[in-house]
């Protein structure tokens, strides 16, 4: 079972809810394990409500092509395989763009004087370890990198042996990053249910429908939509939600206590009883909708 908390932009509370969710899933203690992925890899910040016990870092690289520019003789082989532009012929050299570089490997294969081979180059570093009986993974990247996306396949791929390790299917919960672009498309794409999480105003309603688009329309994942800072604003998502029969399963008030409560970075169920009703509320649908799509399954 994997759950993705994603949002259509930052600051909705995303991260929170995640914390929040898991943290409720652990405190039940199923006789499952439990596994946190912090995917939200250029700011993760999942760790500062967990703390949790740090076993491993470890690197995560790309080949990048390297350039003997004294064998280049200019022919432009290299630039014309290359689909991402990442490679320019200028009339003193051969220029390198690393930031639209996808590691392809094409223009090694096609230099027909042997300028280009591969090295490794850095792009950021996993931690894995535990928060209580939570296995805990995070991908940081490295400042400097621009693609994010390797990292998070790494993790998805450590995640997928975690599961054929396991003599249970873990339950998973997966901090994506926020937005719509391809290392949010990296965190779903292995997910089976996604939270949404927005806020009730012109631009969380805004976000909300470009990550419905590509959560629902483009991605056909199932959904529901967490409503934080519920009560500023105005009733635009909630109209929406209901046009498009997304179910807003939890709302979350907009309240001083609560935002205290994050400063700390403490864990809103833990002080706050209302609060931690909602998350076991959303935690019996989310368990609910696995029931109902097993049996429908067979
Ligand atoms: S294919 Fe090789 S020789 Fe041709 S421009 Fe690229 S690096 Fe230079
Ligand atoms: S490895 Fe691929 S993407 Fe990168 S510069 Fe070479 S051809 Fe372009």
């Amino acid at each position: 079972m994997k759950i993705a908390v994603a949002s259509g932009k930052g600051g909705t509370g995303k991260t929170s809810v995640a914390v929040n969710l898991a943290a409720l899933i652990a405190d039940h203690r199923l006789p499952v394990p439990t596994v946190f992925l912090d995917c939200d890899v250029e700011a993760p910040n999942a760790a500062l409500f967990f703390n949790p016990e740090i076993k491993e870092k470890e690197s995560v690289d790309v080949l990048f092509p390297h350039i003997d520019q004294s064998r280049c003789d200019g022919c432009g082989q290299c630039v014309d395989i290359c689909h991402y532009h990442a490679l320019t012929v200028t009339p003193k050299r051969l220029v390198f763009f690393p930031e639209l570089c996808h590691s392809c490997g094409g223009c090694a294969m096609v230099c027909p004087q042997g300028a280009i081979d591969e090295k490794p180059h850095r792009l950021g570093e996993i931690t894995s370890g535990s928060i209580g009986s939570m296995h805990f993974m995070q991908g940081e990247m490295d400042i400097g990198n621009s693609s994010p996306v390797a990292i998070i396949n790494s993790m998805m791929n450590r995640l997928e042996q975690f599961q054929h390790e396991s003599p249970t299917d873990p339950i998973c919960i997966i901090d994506a990053p926020p937005g719509v672009s391809c290392p949010v498309v990296a965190s779903l794409r292995k997910a089976d249910f996604i939270l949404l999480v927005t806020e009730p105003t012109p631009f969380g309603l805004h976000d909300l429908q470009m990550a419905v688009e590509l959560v629902q329309d483009e991605m056909s994942l199932p959904l529901a939509v967490i409503l934080n800072k519920d009560g500023l604003g105005n009733k635009d998502v909630e109209n929406y939600c209901q046009d498009q029969s997304i179910p807003v399963i939890q709302r979350i008030p907009f309240s001083r206590k609560i935002a205290e409560i994050y400063a700390r970075g403490d864990l809103l169920i833990q002080y706050d009883e209302h609060i931690r009703m909602g998350f076991e509320k959303t935690w019996s649908i989310i368990q609910t909708h696995f029931s109902d799509a097993n049996e429908s399954k067979g």
